[in-house]
């Protein structure tokens, strides 16, 4: 019997491969550029760190096997391991990608993919007909589910046989909900994308990606890829976000008890207008969730009554930080408007309605007491303020 999720955080079923005899508990940290041949046309199955790197090995495998993959690859960022990705693809090829994505994606197809050729036809995946925008050279969908960060839902299934049907692949960037409570590859998708930075390695310490394929023609291709073009994950922080991981479990369910008893209270507050969370019942994609996910996740996206209100939450924050990125131990409270999202295209971020009075929250593990206590402060302070904050960050 297969190991559960939670195990597979922390073993390998297969110890076999973990090259390190020492019995070490914690897998070593192989600190090495290059590595010695016993002799001509012998290998020790590493020759040099871009190719391969035990330590990258170990967490490759570990990732593998939480997406039930045949292979995954460890990149220097999650963004590096999308570029990766587009190296599948040729000039001319043609890829649906969903509306609502995260923002450094939209501009590596906006200015990158679609420079080197490759056509990009934007659509709403949960609302629209995908089925309708194919074309001969249509070569995949591209989709985050829940997205970011509106929280729509797509169903994944439902986009892996359109898919299917017509030969092309489906792209699932699975980072807000991580494996633990989605596994896209059972679903049908063909590859999985991870920014590793965010819940995988879980501390706000590491930057990493992942790509994850159930399919052994495309590990191959990308081993290629990943070996040509150099983005692989240092062996340190392939050890940091090794170590992250084995706390998945528990902080993938802690952060979302704290993000259900938030979404409480904010739903609770005359100043809150609506509340985008998944995990409830009348959020339009709840049924989908509960069909697809094993949770919910703890991102949390909530519209306040003004601008003035909005910024005067990210002026008067302190336990809750006003930073960018999400899924870390720490709860942090996002201006998509201004940050992750400023250079999403102004009609895109105006269809998706993201707009100035729209917050995203990364709920953390802390005390759920101690954030609403913090919430309470701010908001009251927020309501007692009206200065006109001026922010701009772009990452
Ligand atoms: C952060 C993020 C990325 C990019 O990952 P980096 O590690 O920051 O390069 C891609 N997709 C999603 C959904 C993200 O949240």
């Amino acid at each position: 019997m297969a190991y559960g999720i939670e195990t597979k955080c922390i073993h390998l079923e297969n110890k076999e491969t973990t090259c390190d005899k020492s019995g070490a508990i914690s897998f070593p940290i192989y600190q090495t550029a290059t590595f010695a041949h016993p002799g001509v046309g012998n290998s020790t199955g590493y020759d040099y760190s871009r190719l391969q790197n035990p330590t990258r090995e170990q967490l490759e495998k570990i990732v593998a096997a939480l997406e039930n993959g045949v292979d995954a690859l460890a990149f220097s960022s999650g963004m590096a391991a999308i570029s990766a990705l587009m190296e599948l693809f040729h000039p001319g090829d043609h890829l649906i990608v969903d509306a609502d994505l995260y923002g450094g994606t939209v501009r590596l197809f906006d200015n990158i993919s679609e420079k080197n050729g490759i056509e990009v036809t934007t659509i709403d995946c949960a609302a629209e007909n995908v089925k309708k925008y194919i074309r001969d050279n249509t070569r995949a969908i591209y989709i985050e589910t829940p997205t970011n960060p509106m929280m729509n839902v797509i169903d994944i299934k439902k986009m892996s046989e359109i898919a299917k049907k017509r030969g092309i692949l489906l792209i699932v960037d699975n980072t807000f909900l991580s494996p633990y409570f989605q596994n896209p590859l059972d679903l049908g998708a063909d590859i999985v994308v991870h920014s590793g930075t965010k819940y995988l390695g879980g501390h706000n310490d590491t930057l990493s990606g992942f790509l994850v394929t159930s399919r052994d023609d495309i590990a191959e291709k990308l081993r290629f890829i990943i070996k040509t073009t150099g983005a692989g994950l240092a062996p340190f922080d392939s050890w940091l976000i090794l170590r992250g991981i084995k706390t998945l479990g528990i902080r993938m369910e802690k952060a979302q008890e704290n993000a259900f008893k938030i979404v409480h209270w904010l739903e609770q507050q005359k100043e809150v207008k609506r509340v985008l969370y998944p995990g409830l019942q009348t959020h339009p994609g709840y049924e989908i969730m509960k069909k697809q996910s094993r949770g919910f996740g703890a991102m949390v996206t909530f519209e306040v009554a003004s601008k003035e209100f909005a910024q005067n939450i990210l002026k008067n924050v302190r336990l809750i930080q006003f930073a960018e990125s999400l899924g870390g131990v720490e709860t942090l409270i996002t201006y998509p408007i201004t940050q992750t999202h400023a250079d999403v295209p102004k009609e895109l971020l105006e269809k998706n309605g993201i707009n100035e009075r729209v917050l995203r929250l990364s709920v953390g593990i802390e005390s759920a007491n101690d954030l609403i206590s913090e919430f309470e402060r701010v908001f009251k302070e927020a309501n007692e303020l009206s200065v006109d904050l001026h922010i701009n960050s772009v990452v």
